[in-house]
């Protein structure tokens, strides 16, 4: 049983600075209840997490050992996740008018989504720590991720699901393992049942940004864009967001990247898209505020935007406005339209997350906010197929 070149050092919270020891089974700061993220000693990880290192290393996302929180060989459980293909979309950038065009497919994850890259990380480390058992509330791809690598670990899984979410995302939990519970309501309200299971049974909650590590797999997105891009950052990522750990997960990855001296200074400019039904950091953003607020009656098709509230409102809100970003929303009606404009012109199936990102970049390059020659990522963030639902006729 081997270590890790892992090279965490402490945990600290996102919003007070406490700071904490890692190797404990942890969910939010203990002063202000905001999320903690994990640090690292970047000059020791710098010394072997080099370019040319990184050209021998595995295609996944465990290729960035030394920045990532797993400290044991035998917890690190590997289905395939990460190093996705960042493919040149000429044919659709082109039609369009932004040739340098780039997605970055997601869908090809374990499960079909990248909630595969967070909850690879965060089972790992508490599989590593000692939980034994995990509880989820979600509305899909997130339980479908956990139950998948709570299966690896051989660990009980508790999902809880409000009645309604598609009867997909039910089976693949039920059949990787999962005990799933249907509830009469809406994430909130499973929430609170896992909060009831936690108290009563000792579960880890593995929810969004309550535990420190989903963010730390999420961030691998932009490590591998650096590295896919020959460690040129693009101008411009548009990112689907709901809970926000990819935001969040990116604009952390690209500080430590800097700190070790494999990039510069520069940044893309970070663009959040969300749902018309769903658009609480949108709102904030506008608003000019730190915080968002709920978001009533929240509806949206696509699952992985129907997030009310976000922990890590303010986290987003940071990334966006360091970054010179923006936020938009896109109806649901478009979404679903632009899944086939990407769909017929670069063989992506997009989830309609990912179509909202093609949506906001239109409208952004019709506003002059984008200009054609600029290079602009967007993120799939799920396979279609787990959709297909939508566009049955
Ligand atoms: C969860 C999810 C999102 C939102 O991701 P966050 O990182 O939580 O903002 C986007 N797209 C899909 C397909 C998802 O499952």
């Amino acid at each position: 049983m081997a270590q890790t070149n892992s090279t965490l050092t402490h945990l600290e919270c996102g919003f007070c600075g406490k700071t904490y020891d890692p190797n404990q089974l942890l969910n939010l700061c203990t002063e202000c209840g905001k999320p903690l993220l994990a640090r690292y000693d970047l000059a020791v990880a710098a010394l072997t997490l080099t370019r040319e290192a990184l050209q021998r290393r595995e295609p996944s996302l465990w290729r960035y050992e030394e920045v990532l929180p797993v400290q044991n060989d035998w917890a690190q459980l590997r289905l395939g996740e990460g190093w996705t293909p960042l493919h040149h979309a000429r044919r659709l950038g082109e039609s369009i008018g932004c040739p340098n065009t780039y997605i970055k497919d997601e869908g090809l994850n374990v499960t079909a989504s990248f909630k595969a890259r967070g909850l690879v990380m965060a089972v790992s480390r508490a599989y590593e720590l000692g939980a034994r058992e995990l509880a989820i509330p979600s509305a899909g791809n997130a339980a479908c991720a956990m139950s998948a690598y709570a299966a690896a670990a051989n660990l009980p899984a508790h999902v809880y699901m409000p009645k309604d979410v598609p009867n997909l995302f039910q089976v693949e939990c039920r059949e990787l393992g999962a005990n799933v519970t249907l509830v009469d309501g809406l994430i909130n309200d499973c929430g609170v049942k896992v909060r009831e299971g936690v108290a009563a049974h000792g579960w880890f909650d593995v929810s969004t940004l309550k535990e420190p590590y989903r963010i730390e797999g999420k961030k691998t997105m932009g490590y591998e864009i650096a590295e896919q891009l020959d460690w040129e950052l693009p101008d411009v990522i548009i990112y689907p967001t709901g809970g926000g750990t990819g935001m969040v997960g990116m604009w952390k990855a690209f500080d430590e990247m800097e700190q070790m001296g494999l990039i510069g200074s520069e940044r893309p400019r970070m663009v959040t898209v969300q749902s018309t039904g769903c658009a609480p950091i949108v709102r904030a953003f506008e608003q000019g505020v730190e915080h968002a607020e709920l978001w009533q009656g929240a509806k949206t098709v696509a699952d992985g935007l129907r997030v009310p509230i976000a922990i890590g409102d303010f986290l987003i809100l940071r990334a966006i406005r360091q970054s010179g970003g923006t936020a938009l929303a896109v109806p649901d009606e478009e979404m679903l339209h632009y899944a086939r404009v990407m769909g017929s012109q670069t063989g992506i199936f997009p989830a309609p997350e990912g179509a909202a990102t093609l949506a906001a970049q239109i409208r952004l390059l019709e506003q002059g906010w984008i200009k054609p020659d600029e290079q602009v990522v967007l993120f799939n963030t799920g396979s279609g197929l787990k959709y297909a639902h939508l566009w049955a006729q």
